[in-house]
Parts: C-alpha cells; sequence; structure tokens
C-alpha cells in the first residue's frame, strides 16, 4: 500500500528534524564564514600577518595598512 509508505516518510523526516533541528547543509557554511575573518592573509608589500578582518583588500590582494597600499 503505498499510503503506508508516505505514512513512514512523513514520520522518518519529523524524526529527523527532531533530532538534528538544522540540515547539515546550512550549518558548514555559516561556521566557515565566521572562521574567514580571523584567517591570516600575508600582506602582499611588506609580508606583515593581518586578519582578513583587519586587513584592506585591493583587487583581490591583502595589505596590512594604507602605507602598504598600491600607487
Ligand atoms: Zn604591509
Amino acid at each position: 500500500m503505498i499510503l503506508k509508505l508516505i505514512l513512514l516518510g512523513i514520520v522518518m523526516v519529523a524524526v529527523y528534524r527532531f533530532l538534528g533541528g538544522t540540515t547539515p547543509l546550512t550549518s558548514p557554511k555559516k561556521e566557515q564564514n565566521e572562521g574567514d575573518a580571523d584567517a591570516l592573509e600575508e600582506c602582499h608589500t611588506c609580508g606583515t600577518y593581518v586578519t582578513r578582518r583587519e586587513s584592506i583588500i585591493v583587487k583581490g590582494k591583502y595589505y596590512c595598512s594604507k602605507e602598504c597600499l598600491p600607487g
């Protein structure tokens, strides 16, 4: 009987949501974004390591301060 299979599917999804809460597809992405801000990047001009949060990004390259910016 197909109805039994549908009911079983609904129960499976309900149990999965109850145990997992969030799907594994959405949570790792958020964690990765939070970690990226503290990731160290080398200044393209002087070689000083700065966190991505503190760095200045120009044309895809990282710089530690305004003095190291090109031009
Ligand atoms: Zn620098």
